[in-house]
């Protein structure tokens, strides 16, 4: 399982792998920073502005032509959250262990969420398990961090944009870095 021991090998990782698209018409370097602006600009706490920007990190740990192929559910939300955790306490991995979850707690809530998803989050929610069911969304309500979870969906869910954003990786660094559990780790 892969694993990140320190804000260098973040880094490396999104300047290496960020092109990578997964069947969005946006790259995973710019989906992440659209993500984390539109986090930014709703005033959200430094934790989820940078569980945005982090939310995919799973992807980057996969073959390129494995990506978007919506034949198996990558579990890509464990995946980067399980990466994460030597880095970045529960404010960060939580939402980002969730946010796959949430998507399908907003298609069981809430009246013409899943006809608005993108195409791609459509095909995957079927491989993810589908809408939850009443029991379901409110076991997850019983999560900790499901309602920031929910917040960073709606992020993920419009930071699909073709414009590309104004920002850099590297502007989040020092967000990132005072967020580190271990200071060493910078
Ligand atoms: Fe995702
Ligand atoms: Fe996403």
């Amino acid at each position: 399982m892969p694993r990140l021991s320190s804000l260098e090998d973040l880094e490396r990782l999104y300047a290496t792998q960020g092109a990578l698209t997964y069947g969005e018409g946006v790259s995973q370097i710019e989906h992440a920073l659209q993500c984390a602006i539109l986090a930014q600009e709703d005033g959200a706490p430094p934790s989820l502005i940078i569980a945005a920007l982090l939310h995919d990190v799973g992807h980057l740990f996969e073959v390129a032509e494995d990506v978007a192929r919506f034949e198996v559910d990558d579990r890509h939300q464990s995946t980067g959250a399980d990466a994460l955790r030597g880095l970045f306490d529960e404010a960060v991995c939580g939402p980002i262990a969730l946010h796959v979850a949430a998507k399908r707690y907003l298609c069981c809530k809430e009246a013409g969420y899943h006809a608005a998803l993108s195409f791609a989050s459509q095909a995957s929610l079927k491989l993810q398990g589908g809408p939850f069911d009443a029991d379901q969304a409110a076991a997850f309500e019983r999560l900790p961090y499901w309602r920031e979870a929910v917040t960073l969906r709606r992020y993920d869910d419009i930071g699909k944009r073709d414009e590309m954003s104004a920002h850099a990786f590297a502007d989040f660094m020092p967000v990132m870095r005072e967020l580190l559990i271990d200071k060493a780790k910078a």
